[in-house]
């Protein structure tokens, strides 16, 4: 099979190990045996994230949105709010999600790509502390590339006693976590990005504490209803719905592959590739949306070169054809595309896509 290198956000370039765990015999998802798999990778999905004596795992077949999804529509209490933190186009997702299920939320909306101002953050909180149930938020904002301050956020969504709750979407094995350090009680994220599966299941990682005590609330899904997606996890040991049977063999690899890597080295690895990346784009004469100090180093958001010529499909075709997939900007006052250096990459992958790069704008004589 021809390796690809894809510098998009997810779907990730996956290791050969995770594509062959695909090829298994077939089998009922109702069967003991898979029910173990599925158990062992609940267990470890929360394990990644330390919160084994406190967090339960909860699964969806759906890409990552269906659990934002499963979260807002089953966490929303009547006669309250959610604060939702909107910097990039996940939170603005978020907030789209609640308008769709006439959900009750304030927003805290800042310019995509800056920074989360924590005065303006704490002020509504203290302004409508009665009203807001919990605070939603965008960890690694994917649009931008930038890393929102978990700890600040939710130190202060503590001390109003709020629930917190991360879409964490593109971040989740990729930065260490810890749900009980980080004050996190529902963290939201799929089986294609950091982890390093393939598409097609999404999860909940939620406080047990907490999950017991949504019973009693009203959601507004039926198939994506948290509580009992959970409880018949839980019980059953089974799928509520049919399961892609594969993808669960596949996530199960990664996760093995995950802890051999170690978090610190799964960490480092990809701190590694950001710094090569971005030392040969600033060679390059690349200017970056966001600043150095709030990259998240998973992925980058490059400022559009100002050349006339530049065109991003024709920059994405000629890479393409090399086995490179980069991905366009989005939303943004100032043009971007955007390069992640998340996934089963090495920094040799890293040094040929600059190569390739250079010899683009070279050949084409475009500035960078
Ligand atoms: C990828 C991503 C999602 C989910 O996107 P899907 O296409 O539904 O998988 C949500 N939030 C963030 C921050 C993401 O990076």
């Amino acid at each position: 099979m021809k390796r690809t290198v894809l510098l998009n956000p997810g779907p990730l370039t996956t290791s050969d190990a995770v594509k062959q765990a695909l090829l298994v015999s077939d089998i009922c998802p109702r069967e003991k045996e898979f029910g173990i798999l599925m158990d062992s990778v609940r267990q470890d999905l929360v394990k990644i994230v330390h919160g084994e004596k406190t967090h339960e795992c909860v699964l969806f077949v759906s890409s990552g949105t269906g659990a934002v999804e499963a979260c807002l529509t089953s966490l929303y209490e009547k006669n309250k709010s959610f604060l939702v933190i909107n910097n990039g186009a996940y939170g603005k997702r978020i907030q789209n999600i609640c308008d769709r299920f006439e959900i009750s939320h304030i927003d805290l909306n800042c310019e995509w790509g800056e920074p989360v101002d924590l005065i303006q953050y704490e002020s509504l909180l203290e302004q409508n502390t009665d009203s807001i149930s919990a605070v939603v938020f965008v960890h690694h904002e994917t649009t931008v590339g930038i890393l929102n301050p978990l700890n600040e956020i939710s130190d202060i969504a503590q001390k109003y006693k709020k629930t917190v709750i991360i879409d964490a979407m593109s971040s989740y094995a990729g930065i260490p976590m810890d749900v009980q350090k980080n004050k996190i009680h529902y963290l939201i994220s799929s089986s294609n990005k950091c982890i390093q599966g393939m598409p097609g299941l999404s999860f909940v990682i939620g406080e047990r504490a907490s999950l017991e005590k949504i019973k009693n609330l009203n959601p507004k899904s039926y198939y994506f209803n948290l509580y009992e997606n959970y409880i018949f996890q839980k019980e059953q040991k089974q799928f509520q719905f049919t399961p892609p049977v594969q993808v669960l063999y596949a996530l199960r690899k990664a996760i093995d592959e995950y802890f051999e890597e170690t978090e610190e080295g799964r960490f480092n690895r990809y701190s590694e590739l950001y710094k090569s990346l971005i030392i040969g784009l600033k060679k390059m004469g690349f200017h970056f949306l966001v600043g150095e100090k709030h990259h998240s180093k998973l992925l980058t958001a490059i400022l559009n070169p100002k050349d006339p010529k530049y065109n991003f499909n024709d920059m994405h075709d000629y890479l393409y054809e090399r086995g490179f997939t980069i991905y366009p900007g989005k939303g943004t006052k100032e043009g971007t595309f955007r390069l992640a250096n998340i996934g089963a990459l090495c920094r040799k992958d890293i040094e040929e896509f600059l190569q390739h790069l250079k010899e683009y704008f070279i050949k084409f004589k475009i500035n960078s």
